[in-house]
């Protein structure tokens, strides 16, 4: 039988061809991670671990898992081949928001008090927000970035001994700066809180020594598979082996059931294709390029949040223009240019609006870009934004 939806995916699939992808959280995954996701793991019944992979723990629950074994064994151990770690690694979660959901219930209770960085300031939707489990299962409480943007360790020392968290997290969705791993270890040993990083955007410039590592000094490190990894949709779980059980179980029974084979298939892949020399050149061109593009834009005379970027993204920030993060993202759909809106420190507009856009280069890299292609797409970006500024 003939589905429609093979219309809807072929216009999708066009649409990736066609735009510029400049969303700073996507990527382009390979064919064979593609063929590993659409593969027939996704049948497969697995809850469970393979084998004794912990004390305790009790193994598979189902038949026929021989297979499933060696390929989550696999993907294990690949990863930690990539980061070069002796870390304990799930590769179970489902997404990011699951790893996070597990990582906090690995060593938490409900009630217990988290300090991170707001969504306002570039944190993600998990790392507290009042609409999200998070900020609904725990007492959340956060630290501010400084009037340019930069994540205050002042204020975090100030808070962390003020509320004395049980878990300090770093990590975010919007912030273009080196995040000083060290300073908030130092911080949480002080008040005696765990330390977790979530290193969903930056995980594949750690990787590639592009960003300081938090391995070493994390309690608990958490991922996304499809950002800068370059994996398929998914999450992972890293932690120090003395927290290995608590971590398994809180991803399951803790939280989810069955996991995903068809998807730790593909980032198995993702994981080989980690390893090679290629893919840290990869990330390397994802940061030059990004330096380029930012500051070709800062030279056109934008602001930039922080003033520049260390890493994969930069957050413009519209409000001299007048125009909201909305209207351009809208703008620039129609020019096939594809970002998103994104709150800017100190934001005056909702969440629905924002003063600024995020841009990434992760994906376009992939596709090939160089540092001229992004200097010229940031000028069809100045182009439609003055042409915007004129007709208000
Ligand atoms: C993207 C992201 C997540 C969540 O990932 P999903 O797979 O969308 O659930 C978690 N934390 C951070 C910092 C992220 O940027």
């Amino acid at each position: 039988m003939e589905s429609r939806v093979f219309e809807m995916i072929a216009k999708e699939e066009a649409r990736q061809r066609d735009n510029i992808e400049l969303i700073a959280s996507e990527n382009f995954v390979s064919e064979n991670v593609l063929r590993a996701v659409g593969s027939c793991l996704t049948n497969k019944y697995a809850e469970g671990y393979p084998v004794e992979r912990t004390s305790g723990n009790k193994g598979r629950y189902y038949g026929g898992c021989e297979y499933v074994n060696e390929l989550e064994e696999y993907a294990c151990d690949k990863w930690r081949e990539a980061f070069n770690t002796d870390y304990h690694v799930n590769v179970q979660p489902h997404c990011g928001a699951n790893a996070n959901l597990a990582a906090y219930m690995s060593v938490l209770k409900p009630g217990d008090t988290i300090l991170a960085m707001s969504l306002d300031n570039g944190g993600h939707l998990t790392h507290g927000s009042a609409a999200n489990f998070s900020g609904k299962l725990f007492n959340m409480c956060f630290y501010d970035v400084t009037p340019d943007g930069l994540i205050d360790m002042e204020d975090v020392r100030r808070k962390a001994i003020e509320h004395k968290p049980q878990l300090i997290l770093a990590g975010a969705s919007a912030y273009s700066r080196i995040i000083p791993f060290s300073e908030f270890r130092a911080i949480a040993d002080e008040v005696g809180a765990y330390f977790m990083v979530d290193m969903a955007h930056i995980a594949g410039l750690i990787l590639a020594g592009d960003h300081p590592s938090p391995f070493g000094l994390a309690d608990i490190i958490t991922t996304t598979t499809h950002k800068t990894l370059r994996g398929p949709r998914g999450g992972m779980i890293f932690c120090k082996p003395e927290l290995a059980k608590k971590v398994d179980s809180a991803v399951f029974p803790g939280t989810q059931g069955g996991p995903l084979e068809h998807v730790i298939a593909g980032k198995a892949i993702a994981a080989e294709e980690a390893c090679t020399p290629e893919y840290k050149e990869y990330i390397h061109a994802v940061v030059r390029n990004c330096h380029a593009m930012c500051g070709e834009f800062i030279k056109m005379g934008y602001k930039v949040v922080t003033g520049g970027t260390d890493n994969h993204l930069f957050l413009l920030d519209l409000t001299d223009t007048g125009l909201t993060g909305k209207e351009v993202q809208n703008e620039l759909d129609l020019h096939h240019i594809t970002l998103n809106k994104n709150c800017v420190p100190g934001e005056t507009r909702s969440p629905q609006q924002t003063s600024g856009v995020r841009i990434g280069t992760a994906a376009m890299t992939t596709k090939g870009y160089t540092e001229a292609d992004f200097i010229s797409v940031a000028h069809k970006i100045d182009a439609v934004i003055k042409e915007m500024m004129a007709s208000k």
